[in-house]
């Protein structure tokens, strides 16, 4: 994540606000002991078990495991980024951050260009009768126009004259995808040219690139922004910006293809309207969705939906743990064709007609497959299981696979049998499976480690000096244990700061559940307990170094192979040795 505020700020911030009093002003939290509680915001229950600390200035939920600091919590609230979230607390509390936007970094400085080219666009359009007339044609009202800030590319040297006026370095244009170098004289020519700009911007309202689509026939119809240091095409989503909010608020989004689909909707009243900028959907953006969403609504223009470049996209989205819907619109209409001639309440009619994705797989399967002999019946169920695989939740993989059962019309507990053995093939190899109950043990172990080395100084000096941290078999703990000990270095170890340093949601309830899980560290010998793990952990690392030399001599013995037992035998003699003097 980009970082543009400076550790100290983030740090004062820390300390000067109140986590209780943050988000006490969200949720209504309870006195218990030394610390509140509340009905978690983050996922439904009835009886509390969401843990505020002021003490630790750290919330955790016990029921679905989120926690982390004040900055963690507005992360999830407020589905804002971490300096976002940085920035609202220094707000109530009255300290100020250098703005993000007059920062002169190096990305602030492009979005900067970019807003300054969207508005030279967006004034040609104006200007541009014939332009302005064609979007009016097409059924687009001034006042949308202006919220997405459409705008258009005059001739090249119309841009390029703009940018020599306001002094516009040409490497950043360069670098923004704005212009190219001209192939047959000196200097640069415009890569937009008279064409209708879409800009295209960040969820916070950043333009980070731009769209284009022609006025008359000619080719390419569509073009995007080449890839730039604010641009990837499947990063971002058409209309996020504007969509947020409604998508929070109905926890559903509706997904379209093009620009024109996004407008057109959200035009009728419809804003929580999307558009992937590409036909298929990538699983960044599958993602961002999922962080607003908890049900998709797919309506992609009826000849592509059915393309399996599309499909794979869509199924991106099961991967993000997201429910699927799919609307049809009747005689082939796109969705902005279809909302601009019908009107909303037909919109709303058709999406509440809209089918699960499976069905409109399997429907759409059988309608290829017409005859539905036995062999095509297997082609479509190995077509579906590839799906059916990413249904994480085992009730709703059952109920589909009843329903494939019964529209194929064969034995549901033989196809259940055929499930069973498909996933086998992709699952990993068994000797991971076998060996995993161990490792989560040593990770118990690494985690204790972890919340002594938190409890102060003595256990991260024993740890520092008497084990590697290498020898941490979870990467997510070794992450942790290094920003512990920088902190302990600089003297400023604390649970909430730690959060800050490693900025990512889901260490940040790692932390949280074990500092504000009740073990009982008070009073017991925190160097004395942090050599025990230590030791401990080096036992059990070389014991099952020990056991995977014993099993390779086994196999090797097996083959023959004299040599390479002698071999591997010397090496176990030595490994034994050293056990015993650890
Ligand atoms: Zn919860």
């Amino acid at each position: 994540m980009a970082r543009f505020i400076p550790n100290e700020i983030i740090d004062k911030i820390v300390e000067e606000s109140d986590i209780v009093e943050i988000i006490g002003s969200y949720i209504s939290l309870k006195k218990s002991g030394k610390n509140y509680q509340a009905l978690c915001p983050f996922h439904h229950e009835r009886t509390p078990s969401f843990i505020v600390s002021p003490e630790k200035q750290l919330f955790h939920c016990f029921g679905c495991g989120v926690g982390g600091n004040v900055f963690t919590f507005l992360m999830k609230l407020e589905k804002v980024s971490f300096p976002e979230a940085v920035k609202i607390v220094g707000e109530k509390i009255g300290i100020s951050i250098p703005s993000l936007d007059k920062s002169g970094g190096y990305k602030e400085n492009l979005y900067r260009i970019n807003t300054l080219v969207a508005d030279f666009f967006h004034q040609k359009l104006k200007e541009n009768r014939f332009a302005l007339n064609y979007l009016l044609k097409r059924g687009f009202k001034k006042s949308i126009i202006d919220t997405f800030y459409l705008g258009y590319a005059p001739s090249s040297q119309d841009f390029l004259n703009f940018c020599d006026d306001k002094k516009i370095p040409k490497d950043k244009l360069k670098e923004l995808g704005l212009i190219l170098p001209s192939q047959r004289k000196e200097g640069y020519y415009a890569y937009f040219r008279s064409r209708i700009i879409f800009p295209i911007f960040t969820s916070a309202g950043k333009i980070c690139g731009f769209g284009a689509r022609v006025l008359d026939e000619s080719l390419p119809k569509y073009l995007n922004s080449p890839q730039s240091p604010l641009f990837d095409k499947g990063e971002n989503l058409y209309g996020l910006n504007l969509a947020k909010q409604s998508i929070r608020e109905e926890k559903e989004v509706i997904l379209v293809e093009g620009y024109t689909d996004v407008i057109s909707v959200y035009q009728e009243g419809i804003r929580n309207v999307v558009a992937s900028l590409g036909t298929s959907l990538t699983p960044s953006q599958a993602k961002l969705l999922k962080r607003y969403a908890n049900k998709v609504y797919v309506a992609y223009d009826e000849d592509s939906a059915g393309e399996s470049a599309t499909l794979r996209g869509i199924d991106t989205l099961l991967d993000a743990d997201l429910q699927i819907k799919v609307i049809s619109f009747p005689g082939g209409d796109d969705p902005a064709d279809f909302i601009q001639r019908k009107g909303k309440e037909s919109f709303i009619k058709v999406k509440k007609e809209s089918i699960s994705y499976f069905d409109y797989r399997l429907n759409l399967e059988i309608s290829q497959k017409p005859s539905l002999e036995l062999e095509e019946k297997l082609e479509i169920v190995n077509s579906l299981f590839l799906t059916l695989r990413k249904v994480r939740n085992q009730i709703a993989r059952n109920e589909l696979i009843k329903r494939l059962a019964s529209k194929l019309n064969i034995d549901k507990s033989s196809l259940v049998v055929e499930f069973q053995k498909f996933m086998g093939r992709k699952n990993f190899p068994t000797s991971f499976v076998k060996s995993s109950p161990k490792a989560s043990e040593d990770k118990d172990k690494e985690k204790y480690l972890l919340q002594i080395m938190l409890c102060g100084e003595e256990a991260v000096e024993i740890v520092k000096n008497e084990f590697s941290l290498d020898e941490f078999t979870n990467p997510v703990y070794r992450k942790i244990a290094q920003e512990i000990i920088k902190l302990a270095e600089k003297d400023q170890l604390s649970h909430s700061k730690l959060i800050n340093r490693i900025e990512d949601e889901n260490l940040s309830s790692v932390v949280s559940s074990f500092t504000l899980s009740d073990f009982p560290l008070d009073g017991i010998d925190k160097r004395k307990v942090a050599r025990d793990i230590i030791s401990n952990l080096r036992r059990i690392s070389n014991q099952r170094k020990i056991n995977s030399y014993l099993e390779e001599i086994k196999e090797s013995d097996k083959r023959g192979e004299e040599e390479k037992v002698r071999e591997l035998s010397g090496k176990l003699s030595q490994l034994k040795r050293k056990t015993l003097l650890d």
